[in-house]
């Protein structure tokens, strides 16, 4: 039989109501003869009432609890999917991570998954099962313990998933209609995408836009997993939504296709540190020990043998940042006269494939920003995307302005 992958997102199961919509719409697929494989993510807001019940609890808590926690939102809706499935008298079993087995690393709350050995599901399927429905977000480590996938990584057990079963396509079920070229509850005039290269959905996942986790992406495009995002709210047509695909098969693309922003970000100054050989490595290998994601740096001119350094953080990893960079300067690894955090930051970017070939991309979006009278306090810039630090309360003003300038609400 082929396989298909339903992965339905936290608005998509929000209720008894919602899953039974969602369980129709496997029941529609199950009927054109296929086997399905259903990934529920955990009731919408209840992943954020666990992580803070673990927070109140113990605020540096023992991350394999956190996992132990956290993982048990999507216990609830595989297990009620089943149930709803077999009510309409679809053969369904749920599957806890663990029971697959989901193998992953032991990265507790960011794991990775390693491998999904196929039997068990397959042996089911032998025996008449017709879906598997499967807790996303979750699996087990070498030690035996429940593992989480971080935020998001529902989609990234769908993406495993379709790939372990060889399936014929991977839909993503979620509360908009597909991949719009920004985020539509930001501007009312985002567009939606029918096709978007898993490159450029790789920038803007990893730059902010959430409706596919990144990980997702990059193990759809390593696998060549054939990943569509549509909406479980609406009637779908076979080719409802936008397809994540090669860039091959785009007819034509404009210079920008997307815009994506991260509000939470944080701007961190160390001013005053000695320039010399090795000061970046003494600055940001302790950063790196201590778990902070680092992304922007940018280092000032030099002084007098001295320069500021600055980089950008998630705005929650500020407190981790500044103890480790106190005991940096306690040991005499580093010296700094001050370390400013800036903690009202966000990061705005422009992705599009189409950059490789249009010149004057970067030039149109700083005088975009200039027309708004937005100051810019960072630039960072690769092959295809272009970010820049700003105010944050000049995030949906800026979004809305570059959406404007690249005139993304017009098909190429
Ligand atoms: P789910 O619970 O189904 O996984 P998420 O909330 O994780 O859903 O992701 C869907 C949300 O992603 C949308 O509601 C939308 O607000 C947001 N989003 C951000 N950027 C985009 C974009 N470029 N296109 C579509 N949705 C986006
Ligand atoms: N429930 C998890 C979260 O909210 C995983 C997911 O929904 O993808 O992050
Ligand atoms: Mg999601």
């Amino acid at each position: 039989m082929p396989t298909l992958v339903m992965k339905f997102g936290g608005t998509s199961v929000a209720n008894l109501d919602r899953i039974k919509r969602a369980a129709k719409r496997v029941g529609v697929e199950v009927a054109k003869g296929y086997d399905v494989i259903v990934i529920v993510s955990a009731m919408s807001g209840k992943t954020n009432e666990l992580v803070g019940w673990v927070n109140e609890t113990s605020p540096l808590y023992d991350a394999r609890e956190y996992d132990a926690v956290v993982a048990s939102g999507e216990l609830v809706t595989a297990g009620l999917m089943a149930l709803t499935l077999q009510e309409m008298d679809v053969p369904a079993r749920s599957w806890q991570g663990w029971q697959v087995p989901v193998l992953t690393t032991s990265a507790h709350s960011s794991a990775r998954i390693e491998d999904i050995p196929t039997e068990n599901i397959n042996a089911k399927f032998g025996e008449g099962m017709k879906v598997a429905v499967v807790a996303g977000f979750q699996g087990v480590s070498p030690e035996g313990r429940v593992t989480t996938l971080g935020r998001g990584g529902s989609d990234t057990t769908a993406v495993a998933f379709a790939a372990a079963f060889d399936a014929e396509r991977c839909d993503i079920y979620t509360d908009v209609d597909g991949v719009y070229t920004t985020d539509p509850r930001v501007s009312d005039k985002a567009r939606k995408l029918d096709k978007i290269a898993f490159e450029e959905m790789l920038e803007l996942a990893s730059l902010g836009a959430k409706v596919l986790q990144t990980r997702s992406v990059e193990l759809a495009m390593r696998y060549k997993v054939k990943l569509r995002v549509l909406s479980s709210f609406e009637e779908q047509s076979d080719d409802a939504g936008t397809l994540v695909c090669d860039e091959e098969e785009l007819m034509e693309s404009n210079a920008v296709s997307g815009v994506a922003f991260s509000r939470d970000e944080a701007k961190m100054t160390l001013i005053s540190v000695a320039d010399r050989p090795g000061i970046a490595a003494a600055i940001f290998g302790p950063l790196a020990d201590a778990g902070v994601n680092v992304d922007m740096i940018v280092q000032n001119i030099s002084e007098e043998g001295r320069t500021d350094m600055t980089f950008s953080c998630p705005v929650d990893q500020v407190a981790r940042a500044e103890k480790a960079m106190e005991e940096a300067k306690t040991s005499g690894e580093i010296n700094y006269h001050d370390l400013v955090a800036d903690t009202d930051v966000a990061k705005v970017s422009v992705v599009g494939i189409g950059m490789r070939s249009h010149a004057g991309v970067a030039a149109k979006m700083f005088a975009s920003l200039r027309e708004e009278g937005i100051n810019i306090k960072v630039i960072t810039t690769s092959e295809i995307k272009i970010s820049v630090l700003i105010d944050r309360k000049y995030m949906e003003l800026a979004v809305q302005a570059l959406h404007d300038a690249f005139e993304l609400d017009k098909a190429a």
